[in-house]
């Protein structure tokens, strides 16, 4: 894709998903971090099903650095690695208040001091903090900026070094979004949605049209 493509790309998805951001129910920072914590390998839904009873019972670091490991563990039983969640949630708040005056730490090196904060899920947290400019990429970042042709490489590092080196820094947030918004609902996992997709003459892979595309994961490391 040459730079006008690019730009072209970055107008059309601006007008099909305006003002994008995540689809995690959050109202603070305490909440963005834990729902970005329970989000690791499981829906939002199934995340923002779980998180209403989890803040009202623990709102804040403090009370879920006190909680009892079962007490929580039976709150988010529905999500994907519960019980490791539970654990990782439980000690990371104890070092938030402890380290960082209950507040969610805003650089790199300190969230991944935490338990279960990964560079992901740490990349996500500040880039919904506006603390840095990031482009988080996970199974749907990874999988449509393949198929546009934005990345060849076939791990989540190196797609997210390939995709940053060809955006400016300030549409990084906006193109996380989108390409998550877009994988999720239009350039599918199993059967990408070609024939609807506004991208179609710009995407090398529209060629395959409503044929199903190779399933693409990305390499643990
Ligand atoms: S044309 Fe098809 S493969 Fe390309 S982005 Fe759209 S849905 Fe995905």
């Amino acid at each position: 894709m040459n730079q006008g493509e690019k730009s072209e790309l970055l107008h059309r998805l601006e007008q099909l998903y305006p003002a994008p951001q995540s689809e995690l129910n959050f109202a603070n920072d305490y909440q963005l971090l834990v729902s970005v914590v329970l989000s690791a390998q499981c829906t939002d839904k199934k995340v923002n099903d779980t998180t209403p009873e989890l803040f009202a019972k623990f709102p804040d670091f403090r009370t879920l650095g006190s909680a009892r490991l079962p007490a929580l563990e039976k709150i988010i039983r529905p999500i994907n690695y519960y019980r490791t969640k539970a654990k990782h949630l439980l000690a990371s708040a104890k070092l938030v208040e402890k380290n960082f005056g209950g507040k969610v730490p805003r650089t790199m090196e300190e969230l991944r001091s935490l338990p279960g904060v990964g560079q992901k899920t740490a990349n996500v947290v500040l880039n919904e903090l506006g603390a840095a400019q990031t482009l988080p990429v996970d199974t749907h970042v990874f999988r449509v900026a393949r198929r546009l042709g934005l990345a060849s490489a076939d791990t989540v590092a190196k797609v997210e070094e390939e995709i940053k080196a060809q955006f400016n820094a300030g549409s990084w947030r906006d193109l996380h979004h989108w390409l998550i918004l877009h994988g999720r609902r239009i350039c599918k996992a199993r059967t990408p949605l070609c024939g609807k997709c506004v991208l179609n003459d710009l995407c090398p892979s529209a060629q395959l049209g409503a044929e199903p595309i190779a399933l693409i994961r990305p390499k643990a490391r």
